[in-house]
């Protein structure tokens, strides 16, 4: 008996790395559809919708399909239409966090929303920021896809989606909520949508301080794997503690 039946699996730097696949992430994810484990794409990354991860995930040779993907995009269009309804919304993102907010009932706009919701944008501007900030300011709820301050690319570490909301809550005053790892509602929402229990459910991630931390403040198993974000040197020095750590994912005997 295997105790985890359900794996949310981080993705960059975890099964693949820029446009590198990781060889062991595919024997990985080859050994849980062996063994008949449920598990969930589980990203941070808002900007694309499911179809277009999966795809990218198919073109390293990973078995992926959209209904299998979780971002950071669906798990706040989730949170916000649990908690607000059918809100107005302004929304700084990409496709994906557009799309998802409309699926999940959203009305989008720049005309006094009920919320702002900001995820990675890469044609950010000065306008769009005006527009979050006024709105911020005459009572708009503010919510981040994530808190990433930074994102690790083949150029170099790129400002991430918590960037962007930093600019906008020094401009306001106001923090944003945010959704994504290693927050509660995207771990959640994941285990929702692979039908596990928190004892069930391992989350596995190359990032120390969003996918360890995901499961330690929320009392899920987890598993770090060197060679992404985190080194092992990174990780001795800090206080985050994984359940357990590998070198590499070939390393992992699904207990
Ligand atoms: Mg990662």
């Amino acid at each position: 008996m295997t105790r985890y039946r359900g794996y949310l699996i981080d993705l960059d730097g975890t099964l693949y790395k820029g446009e590198r696949v990781v060889p062991s992430g595919l024997g990985f994810v080859e050994s849980l559809e062996e063994r008949g484990l449920s598990y969930l794409y589980f990203t941070n990354n808002s900007l694309r919708r499911p179809e277009q991860v999966a795809e990218k995930l198919r073109g390293f040779g990973y078995p992926a399909k959209p209904e299998q993907v979780v971002t950071s995009a669906q798990a706040t269009a989730a949170f916000l239409t649990e908690t607000l309804g059918s809100p107005s919304v302004y929304a700084i993102g990409g496709e994906g966090l557009k799309a998802a907010l409309s699926e999940a009932g959203c009305r989008l706009t720049d005309q006094s929303p009920q919320a702002v919701v900001m995820g990675l944008d890469p044609a950010f501007t000065y306008d769009k920021m005006k527009t979050a900030c006024l709105a911020i300011r005459a009572g708009a709820d503010f919510y981040g896809t994530n808190g990433d301050l930074m994102l690790p690319t083949d150029e170099g570490l790129l400002p991430g989606s918590g960037s962007l909301c930093a600019g906008v809550a020094a401009a306001t005053g106001v923090q944003p909520r945010f959704i994504g790892k290693p927050e509660r509602p995207i771990v959640e929402y994941g285990m929702r949508r692979l039908g596990t229990t928190p004892e069930e459910t391992l989350i596995v991630g190359d990032n120390m301080m969003t996918d360890i931390r995901a499961g330690v403040d929320n009392g899920i198993d987890t598993l770090l794997v060197f060679g992404g974000v985190t080194s092992p040197e990174e990780y001795r020095n800090g206080t985050v503690r994984a359940t357990y750590t590998v070198g590499d994912l070939k390393e992992w005997e699904f207990i």
